[in-house]
């Protein structure tokens, strides 16, 4: 016991990977946290969906896992998801979406203290705080949103959620984060909340974003460091996202099973058409690529000879039949393979991240990527895709390499703290490290 508390002091600090769960895969998740296989030990629940999950939040609490809840607001108050699942939420509004206004004096629903009583009912260790999308400041949603903060901190430690964090959400546009009197009255107004980490959820920045955009998302959120708090980008994903994280941008990063890697604003006011159901296609992750494939796409780029050898997963550990295996199931390929990319980084001293990065997972993700553009798959538009992929890549080597070269000074986000239970988590794996749900056993 006392050579594991040694080596986790030794070890450099662990970069903070969250999985979001989302409405589907969560008997997955189940059967892979019994095989030992879900790698990851911070998980965020959509309130709109806990309640056919508690089966799996009781498993991850047991096993000491760290749980946090996104009370859906951003949703209520969109014209796209207003009456999805989250209008049924105590605190939500089938009847239209949510304005600034209805949070006034006199107002019908007490949202902190229902999202308080939520969080306490599913025990909970941390509650993302009731945010709305912002693309321009200033906004009505700024002051109800530090409003909404204060007051589930104190409906939280009012009805016995004292121990219970609070990080702060910020859900806005990549533009407006490059924007400097923006940024400073968001830096302002978190400043003083009674907050643990500040979440930055920016569209036009994920898992597929331009080299441009990526160095954008980066210099901009690197001014939030002055708040000293740790920072966490969600809905991000891929090379960007682990750039993000390797070059001390934010501490953690958070996303879902091959899904929520990217946050495209323009989503929340498209109304979902009837019987359409997000997110139910099957995507299989290329780590060498950087992207995911549909299944038909990735049979056509496998047809081509010498491809399959070379994608196809060849990680025994992961996928011991190869490519079957990651067709048949690309929700554990995928934590497998993410959580060896986050393990690889936080294994590295910090100052040494973002040269890691660029030389062990961006140059040959380049070259893999220029080989892969020379094959002739029949599918044209897989052909057309590569290319994409390629010229994306080379780019994100470049904007990312400058960077590099340019920024020796810069400051780091500090990384999140881990809110589970470490002594359940430690006894739960037999005494072996983090070896039931945390990434960091291999
Ligand atoms: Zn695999």
């Amino acid at each position: 016991m006392i050579a594991s508390v040694h080596v986790l002091h030794a070890s450099p600090p662990e970069i903070g990977g969250f999985l979001r769960i989302g409405h589907t895969g969560h008997r997955k998740l189940e059967a892979l946290l019994a095989a030992n296989r879900l790698y990851f030990r911070r998980f965020v629940f959509d309130a709109a969906h806990i309640a056919e999950q508690t089966e799996l939040v009781k498993s991850l609490r047991g096993s000491g896992c760290e749980i946090v809840l996104d009370p859906n607001s951003a949703e209520m108050a969109t014209l796209g998801r207003f009456n999805s699942s989250v209008s049924k939420l105590p605190w939500g509004n089938p009847d239209r979406p949510w304005q600034p206004s209805d949070f006034g004096k006199g107002r019908n629903v007490d949202t902190a203290k229902a999202i308080a009583e939520f969080a306490v009912k599913y025990s909970v260790d941390a509650v993302l705080t009731p945010a709305h999308f912002v693309d321009s400041l200033p906004n009505g949603w700024t002051t109800v949103d530090m409003k909404l903060c204060e007051e589930l901190r104190n409906e939280l430690d009012r009805s016995g959620g004292k121990s219970v964090a609070l990080d702060f959400q910020i859900i806005a546009t990549n533009t407006l984060l490059r924007d400097t009197a923006s940024r400073e009255l968001l830096i302002s107004s978190v400043r003083h909340l009674p907050v643990e980490n500040v979440w930055i959820r920016a569209s036009g920045f994920g898992a597929t974003a331009t080299g441009a955009a990526t160095r954008s998302f980066m210099e901009s959120v690197r001014h939030f460091h002055e708040l000293q708090k740790p920072l966490v980008a969600d809905y991000t994903g891929g090379l960007s996202g682990l750039a993000a994280a390797a070059f001390g941008v934010v501490g953690g990063m958070s996303h879902g099973v091959g899904q929520k890697e990217t946050f495209r604003a323009s989503g929340l006011n498209t109304p979902s058409k009837p019987g359409e159901r997000k997110g139910s296609t099957k995507w299989i992750y290329v780590p060498e690529l950087n992207r995911s494939f549909k299944q038909e796409q990735l049979g056509s780029l496998f047809g081509v000879r010498g491809a399959r050898s070379r994608f196809g997963c060849n990680d025994s550990n992961c996928c011991p039949n190869g490519p079957e295996d990651m067709i048949e199931n690309p929700h554990i390929h995928f934590i497998t393979q993410r959580s060896r990319q986050l393990t690889d980084l936080s294994n590295v001293p910090e100052l040494r991240r973002a040269e890691h990065l660029l030389l062990r997972h961006l140059d040959p993700a380049v070259r893999a990527a220029r080989l892969a553009s020379r094959l002739h798959p029949d599918d044209q538009a897989l052909v057309k895709a590569m290319l994409a992929s390629k010229k994306r890549l080379v780019n994100l080597r470049d904007a990312l390499g400058d960077l590099h070269a340019t920024d020796g000074g810069a400051t780091r986000s500090s990384m999140p703290t881990f809110r589970g239970n470490l002594k359940n988590l430690n006894s739960a794996a037999g005494g072996q490290k983090n070896d039931k749900c945390g990434f960091q056993d291999h």
